[in-house]
């Protein structure tokens, strides 16, 4: 049997459309020659997953917004149609088409959409996510839980049908910045809410990060995780198989989903199994 490997693929774009206060990519643009070089190294790892022999999951985890360009949303479509890829997802917060979408491979498409409360709507979100669903997109919504943003969060999970699962990204730029009371409500939200609350011991902790999941640059560099800078290899040489191997974790804890979700001992691939990447457990809608 192949291989199966999970990677995040973060390419040189560093622009976004939208606003959020806490956010450095708030309204940023990229030039048309960094666009055009954002397009050449995403074409060229599309390229090469499409050359290799493992089952190839892959999420965009972009800095700032990339499904508002034609050149993600072709590679969504191309990625989802390759026989060797088994998920092709990207986080976004759905302010493009969702028509763009009409040719991917839904099998294997999906998407890790947040809805931003300061720039746009909830009747203007749901009914992209009413789109999607019409349109069998798998998808995820999430939400940053700061304490402004409670009776959106609310409103958020009255508005989605029970089958979306409705995430929240914990505010952990306070130290305790939740009540007793206000974990309870979110977690009655986010049956999921403490995994991501809490940040996770992981020094000298077993991870597949750097075994069966990567991430991996614009330039091909490849790094075990977005947290860990020191590089791996790179997937544009022919021996970087080698590079992976089982490995431990070097750094004291581990604070995101698309790192926690990789340590061995919280075993949360039984609970989100193949929407792992998307962020979809399996006990919502599209599992
Ligand atoms: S949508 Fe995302 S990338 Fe864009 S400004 Fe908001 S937080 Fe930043
Ligand atoms: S536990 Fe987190 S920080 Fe450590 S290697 Fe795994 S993904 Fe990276």
């Amino acid at each position: 049997m192949s291989l199966r490997w999970s990677i995040l693929y973060r390419g040189p774009l560093s622009s976004c459309n939208y606003g959020c206060d806490y956010c450095p990519f708030a309204k940023t643009r990229n030039t048309q020659a960094e666009l055009a070089q954002d397009a050449e190294c995403l074409n060229r790892f599309c390229e090469w997953v499409a050359s290799r022999s493992e089952q190839i999951g892959i999420l965009f985890t972009p800095w700032g917004e990339g499904m508002i360009h034609r050149h993600y949303q072709e590679a969504l479509c191309r990625l989802s149609h390759l026989p060797n890829v088994w998920r092709v997802a990207v986080q976004t917060n759905l302010s493009f088409p969702v028509e763009s979408l009409r040719d991917c491979q839904r099998k294997t498409t999906a998407l890790w959409t947040t809805y931003h409360p300061t720039e746009t709507s909830i009747p203007r979100f749901t009914a992209k996510c009413a789109a999607l669903r019409e349109a069998g997109i798998r998808h995820s919504v999430g939400v940053v839980g700061k304490k402004e943003s409670f009776d959106d969060i609310r409103a958020l999970r009255m508005a989605l049908p029970k089958e979306t699962y409705l995430w929240i990204n914990a505010w952990k730029r306070e130290e305790d910045y939740y009540t007793e009371e206000e974990l309870n409500m979110l977690r009655s939200i986010d049956p999921h809410f403490d995994f991501n609350a809490a940040p996770h011991p992981s020094l000298g902790r077993a991870c597949r990060a750097g075994e069966t999941a990567f991430t991996v640059d614009g330039a091909g560099d490849a790094r075990r995780c977005h947290f860990i800078p020191e590089l791996i290899g790179n997937i544009y040489r022919p021996d970087f198989a080698q590079a992976m191997r089982p490995r431990q974790c070097s750094i004291a804890e581990c604070r995101c989903h698309i790192g926690y979700v990789n340590l061995e001992h919280l075993r949360l691939d039984s609970v989100f199994g193949d929407g792992l990447l998307e962020r979809i457990p399996l006990n919502f809608g599209f599992s």
